[in-house]
């Protein structure tokens, strides 16, 4: 039975990837950070053959430690500080955990058991602002802000230490991807989460930004085979997670409430524009999540994992929608369930 530590279990692709892992047959170590809430708490939904372990990526001792003590033959590490605008506000512990945080993997491996596979979450913000469309695994690497410097960072160690010890550890340069998994922080979740309260009666409207902004999103559900797939090849390798469509958050908002029964209309323009349903507004825009001109050509190619991998997503965009604003509902009801109990 192959082991296998995943590193970040507790939140969006930690669930999916220890999924796809039992399915495989593999015994599971899913590593969390202490915190004084007790961890079965915090993720009451993760598989139970999961074994719960702690650990800190901040803290060398800590890494080797878990890979003595587990012993695993793969390393998925999908802990981060993830959120790009705390990343300016933390920008310090952004690079600790994001970049110097690999760096303490990539040593505890070589030290305990070089043989032991890495797989590294890294984002296509490492890009920055890219002069060509869509971005493949070639494509210049220009960050522009401490979350894809240290990713960034992480990608240079990485292929250091196979250059120089051979470690063998692959990265995902993934785009946008989500599910009823991901934070509420996240414009993707604060949509379905507040589309289902809506039509619970549980609130009245929410607030985004610009509404033509376009992303590349795909399903965490079907990224997470890339994950895998990427260390059972012969050499480690760099791809490309994405689905090569874009749509606007204007889009995604349209079809969250056509999920619900809720038809949409626009009205008005700009910083003045609302979303109205049966008559009443739903959708305001809020200057301070406004940023304007926003990247409209990210798109990723991902050829390269098509041919090396055979690997391509398989949920479209308007299923994603319906699956997160499906699972919003599930909880919207049980809360006005509670609420009237
Ligand atoms: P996420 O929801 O932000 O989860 C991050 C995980 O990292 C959490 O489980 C968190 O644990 C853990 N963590 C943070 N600091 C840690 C530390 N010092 N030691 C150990 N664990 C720590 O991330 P996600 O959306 O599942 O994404 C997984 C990875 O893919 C991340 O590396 C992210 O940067 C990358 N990525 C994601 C996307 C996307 O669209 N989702 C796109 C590109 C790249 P706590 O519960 O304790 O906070």
């Amino acid at each position: 039975m192959k082991r296998a530590l995943i590193t970040g279990i507790t939140w969006q692709d930690g669930f999916y990837l220890s999924n796809l892992l039992i399915e495989k047959g593999y015994e599971v170590f899913g590593m969390y950070r202490r915190s004084v809430l007790d961890v079965h708490e915090r993720v009451p939904h993760i598989n139970p053959k999961v074994n719960l372990i702690e650990g800190n990526l901040r803290d060398a001792a800590s890494m080797i430690s878990v890979i003595k003590k587990y012993m695993p033959d793969e390393i998925y590490n999908l802990a981060a500080q993830s959120f790009l605008p705390s990343s300016w506000d933390h920008p310090e512990l952004t690079c600790d955990i994001n970049g110097m945080g690999v760096l303490r993997l990539l040593e505890a491996i070589r030290i305990v058991n070089p043989k032991i596979r890495l797989y590294q979450a890294s984002s296509r913000e490492v890009f920055g602002v890219p002069e060509k469309s869509p971005q493949n695994e070639e494509t210049p690497i220009n960050p522009l802000n401490p979350y894809s410097a240290a990713k960034a960072f992480a990608q240079a160690m990485i292929k250091s230490y196979w250059e120089k010890y051979g470690i063998y550890s692959s990265f995902g340069i993934a785009f946008n991807h989500e599910s009823p998994r991901r934070g509420k922080e996240f414009v993707t979740r604060t949509i379905s989460h507040a589309v289902a309260r809506i039509k619970m009666g549980l609130q009245e409207s929410f607030e985004l930004g610009n509404l033509d902004t376009k992303r590349d999103w795909g399903y965490a559900g079907d990224y997470v085979e890339l994950m895998w797939l990427s260390l059972q090849q012969d050499k480690p390798d760099s791809y490309i997670l994405a689905t090569g469509e874009t749509h606007t958050i204007r889009e995604f908002v349209k079809e969250a409430f056509k999920v619900v029964g809720m038809p949409l209309t626009w009205e008005g323009n700009g910083l003045d524009e609302v979303g109205k349903s049966d008559g009443k507004i739903v959708v305001k825009i809020n200057p301070e999540y406004y940023r304007p001109g926003e990247a409209e050509w990210l798109f990723g190619d991902i050829s390269k994992a098509k041919k090396v991998l055979g690997w391509e997503p398989k949920t479209k965009f308007r299923n994603l929608v319906k699956i997160m604003v499906e699972e919003d509902l599930k909880g919207a009801k049980k809360e006005k369930l509670l609420m009237n109990s």
